[in-house]
């Protein structure tokens, strides 16, 4: 066993149910490195008992938890961010080790984590309802917000820990306890990171059933989750195709969804571009963990004026690529998670060819670095092409060209998903008209900066197909509580709203 993995508290075969204590009765699956297809653990899974048994612990630590001052749960919260400081660099290494993911974006994962704690901290002190004015007399109008519950948290395997941080240090804050269904793919990433917490709330006092995991498949951890009444508000990473699955269900008990579903990201490039900022947004954009971000640069839309000039550009860049190893510090691109993605990656450039469009580099397997790696697909595509509508995760990039602005804006928007955007343009007003009420139909719209790597501190998220869900930054926080209006009478008669006038009992 590698030292960090120990460090980290990982063994050989590990319990995937945490709830206070670890446990697990279902059957073991192994943990893959697509680095290598060595098995790094072993993780017994949750069975439909376990995660009963778990649901139980989860909504007996938010009923305690939910008095505590929130202030106060912000100081568990502050611990868990120095104790991943601590563990960054080793957490770091896991999360590549189990996803790929480059060192460098595996360290900026863990920071983003980080972040968020420290974020969540100040929030803890800030929660804050408005008082509103009354249209009666010696009356006080206001709103409160209180916790909500155990909340589920389903996370898909590209971002492995940081989508739980993003949630887990909000709702904390918030007074209310999560139970957390990681990706199958990366239980290894989510066992590492609840034994931190863990020890973190031994630490301070805290339930660690606050920070509840379910390492098991959709059908019977996720299902626990969906399914469940005690569950108020269930905030889902993943494709759209599982996000329609969750959401018909827990709609159908009236419960709350948050939905971060799957990307079709677009880049505008215009003729005033300066291409520099441009290549470089790009490359980062649809390179970046090997293509698998939800904000991954998916198509590039550019004037016909400079097409030819940012063609060679990203060719270059294209073809000077290091795809090897992830653990080593001069990759720039590692392996995908899996060979079904190496897989959905040849079967999407045999569509591009049959729709009409041309491989202009890569999309090759690379069977002598390992079944997971790939070169990344640079394609001339047309916007009416089928596969173009489509999110493939994998490296995958479709250079369209348009003449009108207006065009480009519309073919900007014509696909079902609505993540992320991008302008580069020095163009004052096509940026405004990008930006305004006629132009990207994206939760995120930037200008000059790529569609990839949004900060904290804004409400990450899309709508369309992506599901609509905004968490992280801004006030994503009152998705996780409860809203009471209140009015308040400090007067000794009792007029009604709007004035009417009901006859007097006495
Ligand atoms: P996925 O949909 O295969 O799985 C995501 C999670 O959902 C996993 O934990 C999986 O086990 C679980 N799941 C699947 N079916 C379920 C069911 N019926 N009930 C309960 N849980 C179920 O996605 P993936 O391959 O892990 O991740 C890639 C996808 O995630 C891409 O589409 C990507 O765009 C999207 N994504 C979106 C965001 C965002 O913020 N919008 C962020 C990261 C990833």
């Amino acid at each position: 066993m590698l030292t960090f993995l120990h460090s980290l508290g990982i063994e050989g075969h590990h319990a995937g149910v945490f709830d206070g204590t670890w446990h697990g009765s279902g059957p073991e699956v192994a943990s893959v490195s697509p680095i290598d297809g060595r098995v790094i653990a072993r993780i017994q899974q949750a069975t439909a008992g376990d995660c009963k048994e778990a649901l139980a612990r989860a909504q007996e630590a938010f009923q305690a938890w939910r008095e505590v001052p929130a202030p106060v749960r912000g100081k568990t919260v502050r611990r868990i961010g120095n104790a991943l400081r601590a563990a960054k660099e080793d957490l770091a290494r896991l999360i590549t080790l189990e996803t790929g993911k480059i060192l460098a974006e595996a360290e900026g994962e863990v920071q983003e984590m980080i972040d968020i704690c420290d974020f969540a901290t100040g929030l803890s002190r800030q929660l804050h309802g408005l008082t509103i004015a009354s249209e009666r007399p010696a009356h006080r109008l206001m709103e409160q917000w209180h916790p909500l519950g155990p909340i589920g948290v389903i996370t898909a395997f590209n971002f492995p820990t940081a989508v739980w941080s993003w949630n887990a240090a909000l709702a904390a804050v918030c007074g209310d306890a999560v139970l957390w269904k990681p990706s199958h793919r990366a239980p290894l990433c989510a066992i590492a990171t609840t034994r931190l917490v863990e020890r973190v709330c031994k630490g301070t006092g805290a339930n660690p059933a606050i920070f509840t995991l379910l390492c098991g498949s959709g059908d019977i951890a996720g299902d626990a989750i969906v399914k469940d009444p005690r569950v108020p508000l269930v905030s889902a990473t993943g494709s759209c195709t599982m996000g329609r699955r969750i959401a018909a269900t827990v709609h159908a008990r009236l419960g709350r969804t948050l939905l971060e579903l799957g990307g079709n990201n677009a880049v505008i490039v215009t003729p005033t571009a300066d291409l520099d900022l441009a290549v470089r947004a790009i490359f980062f954009g649809a390179i970046g963990t090997a293509g698998q971000r939800c904000t991954t640069t998916r198509r590039v839309i550019v004037h016909e004026s400079i097409e030819t000039a940012l063609r060679e550009r990203l060719l270059k860049a294209y073809s000077s690529l290091r795809i090897g190893n992830p653990l080593d510090r001069s990759t720039v691109m590692g392996p995908v998670i899996h060979p079904d993605a190496v897989a959905a990656l040849m079967q999407a450039k045999r569509r591009i060819i049959d729709e009409g469009g041309e491989i202009l580099h890569g999309g090759e397997s690379l069977p002598l670095l390992g079944p997971c790696y790939v070169s990344p697909c640079l394609a001339r595509s047309h916007p009416d092409m089928p596969v173009v509508r489509e999110e493939v995760f994998a490296p995958l990039l479709h250079l369209l060209s348009y003449r009108d602005f207006e065009d480009a804006i519309a073919c900007q928007n014509a696909v079902p998903q609505g993540l992320s955007s991008a302008i580069f343009t020095n163009d004052f007003r096509e940026a405004e008209r990008f930006l305004s009420a006629r132009g990207s139909d994206c939760g995120i719209a930037n200008v000059n900066a790529g569609t990839s790597g949004a900060e904290i501190g804004g409400a990450f998220g899309g709508e369309k197909d992506t599901g609509g869900g905004r968490e992280s930054g801004s006030d994503a926080w009152k998705n996780y509580m409860r809203r009471q209006t209140s009015t308040l009478n400090h007067g000794t008669t009792l007029p009604l709203a709007q004035g009417i006038q009901f006859g007097d009992p006495s």
